[in-house]
This record gives C-alpha cells, sequence and structure tokens, in this order.
C-alpha cells in the first residue's frame, strides 16, 4: 500500500503579488525537497482532477460559489480582502485543490493508497460557509470530509489542524455535524482571532500562546487530542497540514521543527491503524518559510510513507 502525492500545475498559476507569503513557489519548494530527500520516487503520483458543483456545495453555499466564480477578472486582481486576492486562474486552481482533497479521498477508500498528501494551493482551512478570507476561497479539507460521508458513507470521520492558525472557516462549515470530530491546535491570541469561544460540541480546540514548542505540543497532544480522538473512533482522519507553526517561520511565533511534525503524524497514524485502517488524507494549508516548509513537509509525507 503506497502514499500518494496529488497536486496539480494549475495550482502554481493561482498567485495574489510579488509580495504575498502565499506564492507558487511554495508548491516548488516542496517539490524540490521531495526530490533532493529521495523521497518522491516511493510515492504515487497522480494530477487532481476538478472538483464538481455538487462536491463543493456540501461545504459551501452555491450563492458565495456562483458570486465568487463570477468575480474572477479576466487580468490582473479582484481582493476580496487585503490579504486575499484572485487572479484569473484561481478558480481552476481552487478546484484543483478541492478536486485533490476529493480524488485521495476516493483512492484511500477504495485501497489504492494506503494515506496521501495533497500539495496544493490556494489552501482552504479559513474559508467557510459563504465567506473566503486568509487566501483561501474554497475549504478543501471540508469538501472531502462531506464527500468522504455523503459518497462512501462513512460514519465518523475526524479533522486534524496543525496550522499555527484557527481553521475557523472548517470549523464554520463542520461546527454541529456530529458525524465530524475537528481538533488540532493553534496560536492564540492570534488571527483570526477564532476558536475560543462557546464552540460547537464536535470542535476540540487547543489554544495555544507564542513561543509553544515540541515539548508542549506532545503534552497536549496526549492529554487533549489522542484521548478525544479515540473516543472517538473515526473510520477515516483528514489532516489540515499548515506548517507555519515551525519556528523559522514568520507568519506563526511558535517553536516547532520537522521533528515535531513527524511526530504528530505518526501519532495520527496510530489511531488510524487502530480505528480507521490507516485511512488518512493530509491537505497543505499553511507554511511560508519555504525552506522550513519543503523539510517539514518531507518529514510529514515520510513518516506517512513508513520510510
Ligand atoms: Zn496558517
Amino acid at each position: 500500500m503506497t502514499t500518494g502525492y496529488i497536486t496539480h500545475a494549475l495550482c502554481a498559476q493561482h498567485e495574489m503579488g510579488a509580495w504575498h507569503p502565499e506564492s507558487p513557489a511554495r508548491l516548488a519548494a516542496i517539490h524540490d525537497q521531495l526530490i533532493a530527500s529521495g523521497l518522491l520516487p516511493y510515492l504515487a503520483e497522480c494530477e487532481a482532477p476538478e472538483a464538481t458543483r455538487a462536491q463543493i456545495e456540501r461545504a459551501h453555499d452555491a450563492q458565495y460559489v456562483a458570486s465568487l466564480r463570477a468575480r474572477i477578472p479576466q487580468q490582473g486582481y479582484v481582493a476580496l480582502d487585503p490579504d486575499t486576492l484572485m487572479n484569473p486562474h484561481t478558480w481552476l486552481a481552487a478546484l484543483r485543490a478541492a478536486g485533490a482533497v476529493v480524488e485521495a479521498t476516493d483512492r484511500v477508500l477504495r485501497k489504492t493508497w494506503r494515506n496521501a498528501f495533497c500539495a496544493v494551493r490556494p489552501p482552504g482551512h479559513h474559508a467557510g460557509v459563504r465567506r473566503a478570507m486568509g487566501f483561501c476561497f474554497l475549504n478543501n479539507v471540508a469538501i472531502g470530509v462531506r464527500h468522504a460521508l455523503h459518497e462512501h458513507g462513512l460514519q465518523r470521520v475526524a479533522v486534524f489542524d496543525f496550522d499555527v492558525h484557527h481553521g475557523n472557516g472548517t470549523e464554520d462549515i463542520l461546527a454541529g455535524d456530529e458525524r465530524v470530530l475537528m481538533t488540532g491546535f493553534f496560536q492564540h491570541p492570534f488571527y483570526p482571532y477564532s476558536g475560543t469561544g462557546q464552540t460547537a460540541k464536535n470542535m476540540v480546540n487547543v489554544p495555544l500562546p507564542a513561543g509553544t514548542d515540541g515539548d508542549v505540543l506532545r503534552q497536549v497532544m496526549h492529554k487533549v487530542c489522542l484521548p478525544r480522538l479515540t473516543d472517538f473512533a473515526p473510520e477515516m482522519i483528514f489532516i489540515s497540514a499548515g506548517f507555519d507553526a515551525h519556528r523559522e517561520d514568520d507568519l506563526g511565533q511558535m517553536a516547532w521543527v520537522e521533528a515535531d511534525y513527524a511526530w504528530i503524524t505518526a501519532q495520527l497514524m496510530s489511531v488510524a491503524d487502530a480505528h480507521a485502517q490507516g485511512r488518512i488524507v493530509s491537505t497543505l494549508e499553511g507554511g511560508y518559510n519555504l525552506s522550513a516548509l519543503g523539510r517539514s513537509v518531507t518529514a510529514h509525507v515520510r513518516t506517512l510513507a513508513g520510510l
């Protein structure tokens, strides 16, 4: 059983200006490190299809999706917020990013792959039911979760989000959906300043102060996240894999290193092995220091591949 690696060239065509940290160079940095590490030949590569309207509308309001599509510029940029801009390729890139998670879900549930990593952008975890924000347009992970529930008939699916920012869009879509348990940690107080108030029972958020290192991360995993995941006994785990909690990443102020990403991945694999036949689909969220991003994704994917 192999680990899938799914991406699409169009994901590098979406860009928001030379100043913007969420850049096409991120995917190149990941690809380069997977080659340099010798890992790429061991992965099953696949090109992402486009997500369908029906798949997208399981997570997003139809009017929002239509308005997003209508605002795609012929040239230049359209800004949805100061940090979230569309260029002429954004819509097609977003369709491929969401389609990657759907395709990976199909392949893992059909046992073609043991698990998978989707190297895609734009990222998704800040995109809510009817709102783009924080570099995100379509919520790739939530679209994948709903696909697993609706198309494959799963009853319990977990989402683990380890991006340095709270996955407020994923929470917006999945809060109250008792078929889903969402857990993970994020820096707080910090953008998008959510995740600590009254949340739904299926949201197990762990806000952490700036400067948190791998030791605290291990304690939180053992005390909070792993027991909740084990109690829930998910049939599949999705990972919102952001790498901006790395100590070299300037968009967050956490102190994680590659070994921490490998450790979290191994813990989630243990839960998946115990309850979910090993089924994990991980998708890229943040991570903006190109060198740290490439190294951290390599540590994550190497662990997923058992190498
Ligand atoms: Zn982030």
